[in-house]
C-alpha cells in the first residue's frame, strides 16, 4: 500500500509527514506520531514498507481514540497498552484479508490469529445470551453470524470491522480495552471500528497486500487472489 501525502480523519485532513527519522515523545524514539491539533501524522523514513503501514494504522487509531478522549477514564500512557497491540494485530488482519470495505464487497470469510471464520450473512435475528444482537462469533465453529436484513454494505462492514476486533480481544484476552466513562466494551469496540471504517472508505486506504502494494501491476493474479484469502 502507498502510504499517502494526507489522510481525512473525521472531517479534516492530516497531512502525512515522512521526513525526520528521529521522531521522540518523553525521551523515546518513537515510529510514528499523530499531532491532533496541527492535523498531521509523521513516520519515520527509516522504516520498512510494512513498518511504515502498520505506523499509519497505530496513529489512525490514536486519532481516532484523541477524537473521542473525553470517553475515556485512562491517560495516555495506558492508551499505548492498548494501541500498541491492537495495531498489531489488525494490521496483520488487514494485510491477510480483503476486507472488501474500498471495493465495497463482501467477504465470505476471514482469517484471525490462524482461524478461518465463516462469515454467515442472516435474515433471521441474531441472538447472544438470549439477547438481539447485531452479530455473534461462534468461536468453536468459527462463524460470525450478522443480521443483516435492511442493511447496505457499509453497514455490514462495520459490523465485521466489530466482530474483528471482539475475536482479537476474546482470544487474547490480554490487552487492555480503555476503560469508557459511560460505556461498556462493546461502546469502545463500535467507536474503533466506526472511526476504522470512515478512514478507510474516505481515503481508499486497504492494507490488503494483494490489491495496493503493486496498484494491481504485481504478477498475481487478483482473481486468483480472491478465491485462495481464506
Ligand atoms: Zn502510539
Amino acid at each position: 500500500m502507498k502510504i499517502p501525502e494526507k489522510i481525512r480523519i473525521s472531517g479534516f485532513d492530516f497531512t502525512i509527514e515522512q521526513n525526520d527519522p528521529n521522531l521522540t515523545i518523553h525521551a523515546r524514539h518513537c515510529a510514528g506520531l499523530v499531532y491532533h491539533d496541527s492535523c498531521s501524522i509523521k513516520i519515520s523514513p527509516d522504516l520498512s514498507q510494512e513498518h511504515k503501514e502498520e505506523s499509519l494504522l497505530h496513529e489512525m487509531i490514536h486519532a481516532i481514540l484523541r477524537e473521542r478522549f473525553h470517553f475515556f477514564k485512562k491517560d495516555w500512557l495506558d492508551e499505548e497498552d492498548f494501541v500498541r497491540p491492537i495495531s498489531l494485530l489488525l494490521y496483520d488482519v488487514f494485510v491477510n484479508n480483503d476486507i472488501g470495505i474500498v471495493a465495497n464487497k463482501m467477504p465470505s470469510s476471514i482469517c484471525i490469529l490462524g482461524y478461518k471464520y465463516d462469515i454467515n450473512l442472516s435474515s433471521h435475528p441474531v441472538f447472544h445470551n438470549g439477547s438481539r444482537v447485531y452479530f455473534v462469533v461462534d468461536y468453536n465453529k468459527c462463524i460470525i453470524s450478522i443480521e443483516s436484513d435492511d442493511m447496505n454494505h457499509q453497514a455490514v462492514h462495520k459490523i465485521i470491522l466489530d466482530s474483528i476486533i471482539e475475536i482479537l480481544h476474546t482470544r487474547l484476552g490480554n490487552f487492555d480495552i480503555p476503560s469508557i466513562s459511560d460505556g461498556t466494551t462493546s461502546d469502545f469496540i463500535g467507536i474503533l471500528s466506526r472511526g476504522l471504517y470512515q478512514i478507510m472508505k474516505d481515503n481508499n486506504l486497504d492494507f490488503y497486500r494483494g490489491r495496493c502494494s503493486c496498484q494491481g501491476q504485481c504478477a498475481m493474479d487478483a482473481s486468483l487472489l480472491s478465491a485462495t484469502d481464506a
